[in-house]
């Protein structure tokens, strides 16, 4: 018998309707002899509704509290969904994370896993039942209260309890077919990928890519669980995430390039009249790291000896940008810069491959099919398997369409998006 964990996102439990379609979708499951583990998340857009209300209620939500009122999201769905699953002649048991087994650390809103004991689902799969789990959440050994995980946190649920339970597959449901080699609703002739490495997917993940979270796929890759993204919406077959795709029988053909992925999320943050002097990038990192800064990509222009000074660029989350403008415009005179300029109309653009390290010409192709289409690239950065640039925010979807056919992965028929968001 085969043990299948299963994560239905919010999309796919919106509403009475959707839970009654996904517990059809999970009896079949198991009428086909499988046990199953099911990880959910809260209904629609729920989580945003609670974090709205407690900010209605009080500008700085207390973190536990906070934690107390968005885990209930996923107490509603799983109970939901035991119940519809009943209804069609089959047992189902619900658990909270904390029934689970779901050990994390004790940063709430934020939380580790840091131990997964699921006696309880054991018994309950020993029993025949098929294991409803709250998505999302866990429970801290030390406070013994309730956590969550951080946004997009059930798929890390449902990773952790396929390692656990040492499952055959966790199967991430979607709105959208699998991973596709560019977000199909920014370039319309992006394709299904049928297997990806997970190295590559974290590349993708990382670069703005949402139908998967990172911290799952790095769980899964650190555990060797194999995913499978597909839709809830239809029988077909998704995307395998593995760590080597090219094992077993069906041993894949490596494209050099795997997929294109944009990001409109960040700012730009430009540092002006730097002096040139060894220490002052250092002064200028820790600054933004103390004001809670998370820099993805960094430009220092080459300073002129006449001038000794030059500027530094680095983009990072908009949401984290006024805080860290203010810490450094406080420092502004002990590091001795001119000016700060501000930038949150950027687009970061990501090509990524593991082809990429044996082939050349992978740069050259991307920044000719860009100039091609008269888009300006402001930043660049690199790693082994990724190429990502910056260009602006308007021309985005362009640069992602132009790239895209550049290098061969436009498919010949518009991908087909079944829902809203991709999660
Ligand atoms: N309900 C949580 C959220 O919206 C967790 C999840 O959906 O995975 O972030
Ligand atoms: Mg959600």
């Amino acid at each position: 018998m085969a043990l299948i964990v299963q994560k239905f996102g919010g999309s796919s439990v919106a509403d009475a309707e959707s839970i009654k379609r996904v517990a059809k979708r999970i009896v079949e499951t198991r009428k086909a002899g499988n046990e199953v583990v099911v990880a959910v998340s809260a209904m629609g857009d729920t989580t945003d509704e609670l974090l709205d209300l407690a900010h209605e209620v009080t500008p700085i939500p207390a973190p536990r509290e906070l934690d107390m009122l968005l885990s209930s999201g996923e107490r509603i769905s799983m109970a939901l969904l035991a119940m519809a699953i009943s209804s069609m002649g089959y047992v189902a048991r619900s658990f909270t994370g904390s029934q689970a087994g779901m050990i994390t650390d004790a940063q709430h809103g934020a939380a580790r896993i840091v131990d997964v004991t699921p006696v309880r689902l054991r018994e309950a799969l020993d029993d025949g039942a098929i294991v409803i789990v709250a998505g999302f959440q866990g429970f801290n050994r030390d406070t013994r209260d309730i956590t969550t995980l951080g946004r997009g946190g059930s798929d890390t649920t449902a990773v952790a309890l396929a390692a656990a339970l040492d499952a055959d597959v966790c199967e991430i449901y979607t709105d959208v077919d699998g991973i596709f080699t560019s977000d199909p609703r920014v370039v319309p002739k992006a394709k299904k990928i049928d297997r990806i490495s997970s190295e590559e997917m974290l590349e993708l993940a990382a670069s703005g890519a949402k139908v998967l979270y990172i911290r799952a796929v790095e769980y899964a890759r650190r555990h060797g669980v194999t995913l499978h993204v597909r839709s809830s919406f239809n029988n077909n077959e998704g995307t395998l995430v593995l760590n080597n795709p090219g094992e077993g029988d069906a041993p894949m053909e490596q494209p050099i390039v795997a997929g294109v992925a944009t990001d409109l999320s960040e700012a730009k943050i430009t540092v002006v009249g730097v002096p040139d002097l060894p220490g002052k990038a250092a002064e200028i990192f820790t600054i933004v790291a103390k004001a809670g800064g998370n820099v993805d990509m960094i430009v220092q222009n080459v300073s002129t000896a006449v001038s000794g000074v030059t500027d530094i660029s680095f983009t990072l989350p908009k949401p984290e940008a006024q805080q860290v403008l203010r810490a450094l415009a406080a420092e502004q005179e002990r590091v001795g810069f001119s000016a700060i300029q501000h930038d949150d109309q950027i687009g970061k653009l990501a090509l990524v491959g593991a082809g990429m390290r044996t082939n050349t010409g992978v740069s050259a192709k991307l920044f000719e099919a860009l100039s091609a289409a008269s888009i300006n690239i402001e930043m660049i950065s690199t790693s082994e398997i990724r190429i990502s640039v910056v260009t602006r925010a308007d021309t985005l979807a362009k640069a992602a369409n132009v790239v895209h056919a550049a290098f061969g992965l436009d498919g010949d028929d518009e991908a087909v998006v079944h829902g809203g968001t991709g999660r």
